[in-house]
């Protein structure tokens, strides 16, 4: 039997099925990647476009890079890889920022990275406007307490959101299979749940179009398009 029916099958017996997806779930729809060689921070300097201190020192150039990645990401639809996992009853634990999952049909998705479709006070008074990203708005101030909005999205050095790290934390625990989908597994500590779901002994399918991504803890792993490997996966 290959690689690909033992990984069916083991996904097939499967009750609860956890996906943790990264942003090669969504390079399919036409959302870049970030680490690869055309990926976002081969073209932006992060420190700039996504830390604290880039956005304090330039509210106005932060805030019109991500007017116009909102603008990108309004456009994009889910690919095949998030149709299939929208059809089968699973929870998903997203380092993305799109909701491509959400657009296929999936209702269960803790977004540990923030999401492209909110803004939130960066004066912490914890204030969140929901924005649409075809019209997004420019840098204005909180209305509750004047302090700048931003994108509810976690910047480098930032802390995780406790909500939904907590809430990963419980749905791997409570995992029959961890799925693995287009995560370099570089970026800690979301990275840090496949070593958790391992040390639990949870079974782990990757899917992945370069090999050797989960770091050799994989029971599966699957090298390919997640938009083709995916839908074969779940069938
Ligand atoms: P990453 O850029 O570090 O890694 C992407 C991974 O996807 C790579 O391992 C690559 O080999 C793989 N990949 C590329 N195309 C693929 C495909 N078609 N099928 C299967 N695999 C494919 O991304 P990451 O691991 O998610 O971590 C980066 C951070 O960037 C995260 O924090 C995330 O929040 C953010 N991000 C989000 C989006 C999004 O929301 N769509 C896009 C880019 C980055």
């Amino acid at each position: 039997m290959c690689v690909l029916e033992r990984a069916r099958m083991l996904l097939h017996g499967s009750s609860d099925i956890v996906s943790f997806s990264g942003a090669g779930l969504s390079a399919e729809s036409g959302l870049d990647t970030f680490r690869d060689a055309e990926g976002v921070w081969a073209r932006y300097d992060p420190a700039v476009y996504a830390s604290v201190k880039g956005f304090e020192r330039d509210p106005d150039g932060v805030s019109e890079w991500y007017q116009q990645r909102r603008r990108s990401y309004a456009g994009a639809r889910p690919n095949p890889a998030h149709v299939a996992l929208a059809g089968r009853p699973m929870r998903h634990v997203t380092q993305n920022i799109d909701t491509l999952l959400e657009l296929a049909g999936a209702d269960d998705v803790i977004h540990l990275h923030g999401a492209i479709d909110r803004d939130r006070c960066h004066g912490g008074c914890g204030h969140l406007e929901a924005v649409d990203p075809a019209n997004p708005p420019g840098l204005r101030p909180c209305p509750i307490c004047g302090a700048a909005m931003r994108p509810d999205v976690v910047w480098f050095g930032e802390l995780l959101p406790e909500t939904e790290w907590s809430a990963a934390l419980r749905a791997i625990a409570g995992a029959d299979v961890l799925l693995v989908i287009g995560t370099s597994a570089e970026v800690w500590p979301a990275a840090g749940l496949i070593h958790t779901a391992s040390d639990a002994g949870i079974p782990i399918v990757v899917v992945n179009v370069e090999p050797g991504t989960a770091q050799g803890i994989a029971t599966y792993e699957l090298v390919g398009q997640a938009g083709e490997i995916v839908p074969a996966l779940l069938r």
